[in-house]
């Protein structure tokens, strides 16, 4: 087990496995009976209560939203109150007074607090004393997809470690258990953040887009189809991304199966033009982030997209 006591701060792009990374370091840590790698059994007593749910001794502490979404808690009654996306000052609270009782089955404690990102001041500031003297055998592991937004009071008592993507072939795997129609399409699309909700989401709106810039199908048609903004508009910046680089002569990142076309489209605008384009679209999605109906309608992005679009005889 390792000896590093100061809270673990996890770090990375979303879609990766974090939270799964973070579950995992938690088993680790409570199993009875771990492998000379130091790796979770996965049949004792503690491995056991984990996978049940019930073990005394682990705290999840996330947005009421996440843990319905990640199975770490029963769906609200219906009629109930929305259940909360941020994580509230009483949780952390709850998590406080938890960390002070002694260890119900005598070994390690974990608390994991997931995303970190998703406190907002006052609710951090309660978590602080105790992340700066954690109590005796209480491991505090946790995680952010955007580093940027965390409280640095918080972030300077963290150890912080990045992790990485998925590598190409755990991805495809990954994929493919899912029953993923095409898993070469949707790791490129997704960078092999194939634990994302939806790693396809947008995909097949942003091959239409693309088919209609280079002058095939309708606008209207697009604009019916258009996903959420916020799907939208990461679409949008990868196809964006994709034209800037064949512009420079670099293979497609996103769609790599469609270099010709977005070769095409490349030539049609000026760099600059891109840039502004992607700028534009990254502060959308900064917005978008926050709230969904940022004022940001699908018609209003195939438009920007408009004098781009080639036309049919091409
Ligand atoms: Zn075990």
């Amino acid at each position: 087990m390792s000896t590093v006591r100061a809270p673990l701060l996890l770090h990375g792009a979303a879609g990766i496995g974090l939270w799964d990374a973070l579950r995992q370091r938690a088993a680790d840590a409570l199993c009875e009976s771990p492998d000379a790698s130091g790796r979770a059994c996965g049949h004792c007593a503690a491995c056991r209560l984990l996978s049940a749910g019930t073990h005394p001794d682990r705290f999840a502490l996330l947005p009421e939203a996440l843990a319905v979404d990640l199975g770490e808690a029963e769906p609200a009654e219906r009629g109930a109150s929305p259940p909360s996306r941020d994580i509230s000052i009483d949780a952390v609270r709850r998590l406080v007074a938890w960390s002070h009782a002694t260890s119900h089955r005598g070994r390690a404690r974990v608390a994991l607090v997931y995303p970190v990102d998703a406190m907002a001041a006052p609710a951090a500031n309660a978590l602080l004393k105790t992340l700066e003297e954690p109590p005796p055998s209480l491991y505090f592991y946790m995680g952010t997809h955007r580093l940027d937004h965390v409280l640095p009071t918080l972030r300077s008592r963290a150890l912080l470690q990045a992790m990485g993507r998925p590598e190409a072939a755990a991805a495809l795997a990954a994929l493919r258990q899912r029953d993923c129609a095409d898993p070469e399409a949707v790791a490129a699309w997704c960078r092999n953040a194939v634990h994302a909700a939806q790693p396809e989401a947008g995909l097949d709106w942003a091959l239409d887009m693309l088919a209609w810039l280079d002058g095939q199908g309708a606008r209207q048609a697009l604009v019916a189809a258009a996903p959420p903004p916020a799907v939208a508009v990461v679409a949008l910046q990868k196809i964006t991304v994709d034209a800037m680089r064949a512009r420079h002569g670099l293979a497609p990142l996103y769609l790599p199966r469609h270099a010709a076309r977005l070769r095409r489209l490349a030539a049609a605008v000026e760099p600059m033009d891109w840039l502004q384009r992607w700028q534009r679209l990254a502060r959308a999605a900064a917005e978008t982030h926050v709230a969904l109906h940022a004022g940001l309608s699908a018609e209003r992005w195939v438009l920007e997209f408009d004098h781009i679009h080639l036309p049919s005889e091409v």
